[in-house]
């Protein structure tokens, strides 16, 4: 039996991170660069307007106010997309719309809400005079070149996990494509002869597969790629030739079921009749047993993570050791969700006599006092999946050790949406 630690520092070891890929910028949401990210260019690439208004020289308006107009002779009206044809001269003003290049001569742009333009009198062509309501001083409401993104700049560096608004950001400096550690594509295949996946009625002994929907979505909402590889009955060999030829499809195979010390524990019997068994005893409650061991893939081992049966084994399995390991796989530099310390509202105990650190399900929410209060959930077995779904978090408890209501208590949390 080894301590959580040891077991997650093995594992991280044996499975390597994914080889970088060039990705056009819509596939490349949620995953990591794997360099900085430099820019070529200015942004914005110009001096632009931030309103829509009116360029001018802040010397002609600096006494402007709504009792003493100043009148300026229009040039013309420039929209987004173009350039004026021409400089400005003292005395008059070229109207400007959002984004576009402020004229050459001109140092601010002063709103169309401040002067006489009008629907009536839109003052937009050459000929037109308009009255200036107020001063500005010189830069008001100008974009300067590059105060966005100056050239040379890093965008996005090593190690980001790219968010819509980096996408944004690339893209906004001409770049197309990037190199990112790829998302890895995930086969789940689950285990069990009593597993029924049809909509038809148990018979003596089965029942309905549930594991399988849960890695899924863990998968999905952790922004992996599940690939679903169906159920495996518990034939070793069988097992194993589905496991070799997933391996030549997927980056990494979760199972569920099938580690743990029953007779008939495919998963292990199937690695070790591939000579690639690597057992697992972890000091965790729920979740001790698990099994790993690692394929050839096209070019590249394939690791195969196996978690214990269980449905609530499975998950707390998934979020301690295939998780992180999934993450680093991913190229993520952080590869857990935060800890919390927080305060238990109701006595905490750790259960079991042998040792282990138990990780007990419980509930979060912030109280009044802004820190974050914890109950367990009503049913705390590892085949008790009900009463965990909803759980946000994974108390941990020393082995033998009790936590008094009030107390504080360090929570893994599993999400932060509820
Ligand atoms: P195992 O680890 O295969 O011995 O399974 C432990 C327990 O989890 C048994 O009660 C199984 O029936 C149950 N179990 C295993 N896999 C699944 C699954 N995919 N869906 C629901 N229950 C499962
Ligand atoms: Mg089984």
């Amino acid at each position: 039996v080894i301590p959580l630690e040891e077991a997650l520092a093995e594992l991280l070891a044996a499975c390597p991170v994914l080889p970088v890929e060039h990705l056009d910028l819509r596939s490349a949401l949620g995953c990591v660069a794997a360099k900085d990210l430099v820019s070529a260019h200015d942004v914005p690439p110009f001096a632009c307007s931030a309103v829509d208004g009116y360029a001018l020289r802040a010397a002609d308006v600096a006494h402007a106010d709504a009792g003493r107009p100043v009148s300026l002779a229009v040039l013309g009206s420039v929209p987004a997309g173009r350039t004026a044809s021409g400089p400005l001269t003292a005395g008059a003003t070229w109207k400007v719309m959002t984004g576009a290049p402020v004229p050459d001569g001109a140092d601010t742009v002063v709103m169309v809400e401040s002067s006489s333009a009008s629907l009536d009198h839109p003052a937009a062509s050459a000929g037109d005079q308009v009255l200036i309501f107020a001063a500005a001083a010189a830069g008001t409401a100008v974009r300067s070149a590059g105060s966005n993104v100056a050239a040379g700049d890093v965008l996005v560096s090593e190690g980001t996990t790219l968010g819509p608004a980096h996408l944004a950001v690339l893209a906004s400096a001409g770049i197309r494509a990037v190199e990112v550690h790829p998302k890895p594509q995930v086969g789940v295949l689950v285990t069990g002869d009593e597993l029924v996946t049809e909509d038809r009625e148990l018979q003596p002994g089965e029942i309905y597969e549930s594991n399988g929907a849960m890695v899924m979505a863990l998968l999905t909402e952790s922004s992996f790629e599940p690939r679903w590889l169906g159920v495996a009955r518990d034939q070793p060999d069988t097992l194993a030739d589905t496991l070799l030829a997933a391996a030549q499809e997927c980056d990494v195979i979760v199972t569920t079921g099938g580690v743990s010390m029953g007779d008939a524990d495919p998963v292990k019997a199937a690695l070790g009749r591939l000579g690639r068994l690597h057992a697992m005893q972890v000091s965790i409650r729920p979740a001790k047993p698990f099994a790993y061991g690692l394929l050839d893939g096209p070019g590249r081992p394939v690791p195969v993570l196996g978690l214990p049966g269980n449905p609530v084994s499975s998950l707390v399995s998934f979020e301690l050791l295939a998780r992180p390991v999934l993450r680093s796989m991913a190229g993520h530099v952080e590869l857990h969700r935060p800890d919390v310390l927080a305060v238990t509202d109701a006595p905490l105990a750790a259960t079991g006599t042998d040792g282990r650190t138990t990780y007990l399900r419980v509930r979060g929410r912030f109280g009044t006092d802004g820190r974050w209060h914890v109950l367990p959930v009503s049913g705390q077995d590892s085949h008790q999946l009900a009463a965990t779904a909803d759980a946000n978090g994974l108390a941990e408890l020393a082995p033998h050790s009790r936590i008094e209501a009030g107390g504080e208590v360090r929570v893994r949390s599993l999400r932060w949406d509820h």
